[in-house]
């Protein structure tokens, strides 16, 4: 049996025509699920009880199930969620002035191995579905029965190397939810060829890139991605990301207590955004226990030179800090 979850607009009007149904009966399904978050084709109240009866036969609304919820006092929730193989997966929901918004996973588990993330502790499984990164609005949004405005591809996993059911997410947030481009952020560690590809899908959402350090050599140290793509060719990727997209780029610079925190560093940072004209959000990085990297101790010295450079910068807000809410703690904490 399909699940309506993992089908295009277009592709459940056709799949509903060849079996004998009327096409619009598609846009009646997906305001239920998208809109109104019925997942129960017997409590769609403009389908005729035959056609509840047929739906159910040929189709099935499955979504991942809530294993765990925890929240904090900032109003931000964590979801742990059971996947329908039992693989567990995480997102966060967050409030902030700008609008609600959600931090989606895009794979279960991570295979880059960047050394200060809880994602990647465990290695890569596999890559989420569409009904699952669907699934992942749908079931908070029913949840919190707030409307999400903004999304983050921030979790567990590479978008980038989901690249095909990310995109079609992305396309059918729009057509489904009528999300618009410009609040959906995707986050990545610098896969070089596939911001190309990005850049030319028309969809012209922001792009984060997880920079973390300014010399080749340092960042090889802590994101073996870096033995692949050098910085050179990562800012290449995202001038011209910029070009075609007009986009602007945001570089996300964890602080690391004595591996990326010092004034050479703050330096040549300043200058790689000028050359990229790219903002960067600073973050404090949230200690793990399965690695020694603590807080930096000049947030705000680092934070200040930026700013009087000239930079774009901002300070990430910490959010859910009571609730282990930073990337696959929770999942890990869980796995034990
Ligand atoms: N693979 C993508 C998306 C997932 S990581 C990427 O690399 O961008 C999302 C963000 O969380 C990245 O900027 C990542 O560097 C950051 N992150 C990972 N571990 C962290 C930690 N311990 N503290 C703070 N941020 C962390």
């Amino acid at each position: 049996m399909l699940n309506v979850l993992n089908f295009k607009c277009d592709g459940l009007r056709k799949y509903l025509e060849e079996n004998k149904f009327r096409g619009f009966k598609a846009n009646q399904i997906i305001d239920w699920i998208y809109n109104k978050k019925v997942f129960d084709f017997n409590e769609m109240t403009n389908l005729s009880n035959v056609e509840r009866k047929q739906f159910n036969d040929i189709l099935k609304i499955e979504l991942p199930l809530i294993e765990k919820v925890q929240k904090s006092k900032d109003g931000t929730v964590k979801f742990l969620l059971k996947l329908v193989d039992g693989n567990l997966i995480e997102c966060v929901f967050m409030m902030y002035e700008y609008g609600n918004t959600i931090c989606i996973s895009t794979q279960v588990g991570c295979a880059m191995g960047c050394k200060f993330c809880a994602s990647t502790v465990n290695g890569f499984l596999r890559n989420l579905e569409l009904c699952e990164l669907m699934g992942q609005i749908l079931v908070v949004e029913k949840y919190t029965r707030k409307k999400i405005n903004r999304i983050v591809l921030m979790g567990t996993g590479e978008p980038l190397y989901n690249y095909e059911n990310v995109v079609t997410f992305i396309h059918e947030m729009k057509s489904k939810m009528g999300m618009s481009n410009r609040h959906i952020t995707l986050s990545t560690c610098g896969i070089v060829p596939k911001i190309y590809d990005l850049a030319k899908e028309d969809l012209n959402i922001n792009l984060a890139i997880s920079l973390h350090a300014v010399s080749d050599d340092k960042r090889k140290t802590i994101m073996p991605i870096a033995n692949k793509y050098s910085i050179d060719q990562l800012i290449e990727a995202c001038l011209d990301y910029f070009d075609k997209t007009k986009r602007r780029i945001s570089f996300e610079y964890l602080l690391i207590n004595g591996i990326n925190d010092g004034e050479d560093d703050a330096k040549s940072l300043v200058s790689l955004c000028k050359r990229s004209k790219a903002h960067v959000n600073l973050i404090p990085v949230n200690e793990i226990n399965e690695n020694d990297f603590k807080e930096s101790k000049r947030l705000k010295e680092f934070y200040n030179y930026l700013l009087d450079s000239g930079v774009n910068a901002t300070m990430r807000q910490k959010k859910g800090v009571d609730i282990d809410a930073a990337c696959g703690q929770l999942r890990l904490s869980y796995s034990k």
